[in-house]
């Protein structure tokens, strides 16, 4: 992997950071794409740098095809080429589906689901060309089960999946290998702001009798984006700590 591009989407913090990182430590540079985290960016590309390899921060905003074809343009500019996208990017509106709000369903399903379409679309082009890459999306175990108060986050996360296996198999006699990682419960910003009865019911549910590292995801990322994977495409890998067995 070293010398490799990789374009993390919501790579400046949480699990997108760690994943930055990791891939950073086997040697690829890396594009970190943000939306509204600016400095953290920054931060984040500063330690990138640190480890010897090029970063580059690129704000975009995933909902927005055009912002996609805006981030992998720039994002050429750091090597001339991309080997690996991770479509991190993601946020919840949670709710119980009766009152779920057109613009609550619409803004998840357009930041997680179409913008992993954009930014697949954009490195298919690439990839196809270059006969050879690595795409990893981040689902989730609603995405695979579903869950109460998040109808809009278990459809668009769902979605990655169909998205995940059909370009999987457009692709894989290119040499482009497409999967997804299913994480369980992680601990970052996103599940912070759960109190802690429901954190405390959560955990008790998980087999491992704890919540995920954002290490653990990144550590089934940089696996899968490895010449090591080369004969895995198409797949939904959880990381949950067990939940979903
Ligand atoms: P987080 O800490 O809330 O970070 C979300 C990231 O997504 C941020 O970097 C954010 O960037 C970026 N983002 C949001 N909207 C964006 C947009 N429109 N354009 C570009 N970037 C955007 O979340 P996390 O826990 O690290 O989650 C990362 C991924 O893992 C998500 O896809 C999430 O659904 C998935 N996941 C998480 C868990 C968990 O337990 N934490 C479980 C299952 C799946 P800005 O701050 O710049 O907006």
């Amino acid at each position: 992997m070293k010398g490799q591009t990789a374009i993390v989407t919501g790579g400046a913090k949480g699990i997108g950071k760690a994943i930055a990182l990791g891939l950073a430590k086997k040697g690829c540079n890396i594009v970190i794409n943000y939306n509204s985290s600016s400095v953290a960016a920054e931060e984040t590309a500063k330690e990138i740098r640190e480890l010897g390899v090029e970063a580059l921060c690129v704000q975009a905003n995933v909902s927005n095809s055009e912002d996609c074809k805006k981030l992998f343009e720039e994002a050429l500019t750091l090597t001339g080429k991309v080997e690996i996208l991770v479509n991190n990017a993601g946020i919840t509106r949670d709710g119980l589906a009766l009152r779920m709000s057109d613009e609550d369903f619409d803004a998840v399903v357009k930041t997680n689901l179409y913008g992993t379409f954009y930014c697949m679309r954009e490195a298919y082009k690439l990839m196809l060309k270059a006969k050879y890459g690595r795409i990893i999306s981040l689902t989730s175990v609603v995405g695979l089960h579903g869950n109460a108060g998040q109808a809009n986050y278990s459809a668009s996360k769902a979605g990655i999946i169909g998205l995940t296996k059909s370009m999987a198999k457009e692709l894989a006699a290119k040499k482009v290998t497409i999967n997804a990682v299913a994480p369980g419960f992680i601990d970052t910003d996103m599940t912070a702001a759960m109190n802690e009865n429901a954190k405390t019911a959560a955990i008790a549910s998980i087999p491992t009798k704890r919540m995920g590292s954002v290490e653990d995801i990144a550590n089934t990322v940089a696996f899968l984006a490895s010449e090591e994977a080369s004969y895995i495409t198409g797949q939904v890998i959880s990381v949950d700590g067990g939940m979903s067995m």
